[in-house]
């Protein structure tokens, strides 16, 4: 399938789903995450703005604040993804396409290596951990400068038989499901 219509598809299952399972799947998801060697290790992490139905990070982000990592979110800055250091959830502001975004007082320009973490939103992965967005590719812009283990949150029915991946999109390491954790496959270098 196109990844125009994968898209359409799964974005109207989205629309579809009822807060209860919202919640019940972001709680799994959150414990699968927590659990992980990676994330535990991880100090600074970066997450997104979670909204409509997509799987949940404010319990991630405020859990990641007590354990006293480094928390930051992406601020749309001139049509480009910045991470900004937050603090409190309470800091954040209505930003473009009505996601909560942090104030710009903060606003850090990491070296490419600096997150250990990234958390990323996304409307359909594969089990090879390819990703779907918005169809603006504003992650993959941000993505392919960051050196971090990219993670990609889902419901279960995000993921998708084969997604047509272009030369711009940028995959996950892995994506964690309410069910499931897929790891990218990695190809062994033979000489
Ligand atoms: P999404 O990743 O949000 O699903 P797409 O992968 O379809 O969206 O990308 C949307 C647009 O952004 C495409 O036209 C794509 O070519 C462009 N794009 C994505 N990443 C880059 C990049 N690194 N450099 C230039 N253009 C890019
Ligand atoms: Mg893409």
């Amino acid at each position: 399938m196109k990844k125009n219509k994968i898209r359409k598809k799964i974005i109207e299952i989205r629309k579809g789903l009822d807060s209860k399972t919202v919640d019940s799947n972001s709680r799994k998801i959150l414990k699968k995450l927590f659990r992980m060697e990676e994330f535990r290790r991880a100090k600074k992490v970066m997450f997104y703005s979670s909204f409509g139905n997509e799987v949940s990070t404010e319990k991630m982000i405020e859990k990641s604040l007590k354990l006293k990592k480094q928390v930051f979110l992406p601020k749309i800055l001139k049509g480009k993804i910045v991470p900004v250091q937050i603090e409190n959830l309470k800091e954040l502001v209505l930003g473009k396409f009505g996601i909560l975004e942090p104030k710009v007082t903060m606003e850090c320009r990491l070296r490419p290596a600096d997150f250990d973490v990234i958390i990323v939103p996304g409307v359909a992965f594969d089990k090879n951990c390819n990703r779907i967005g918005f169809g603006k590719g504003y992650f993959d812009r941000f993505l392919k400068t960051q050196k971090a283990k990219k993670i990609g949150l889902a419901h279960s029915f995000q993921i998708v038989k084969k997604i047509p991946a272009g030369k711009f999109d940028v995959p996950m390491d892995l994506v964690i499901t309410e069910k499931n954790i897929f790891r990218k496959a990695r190809i062994e270098a033979h000489e």
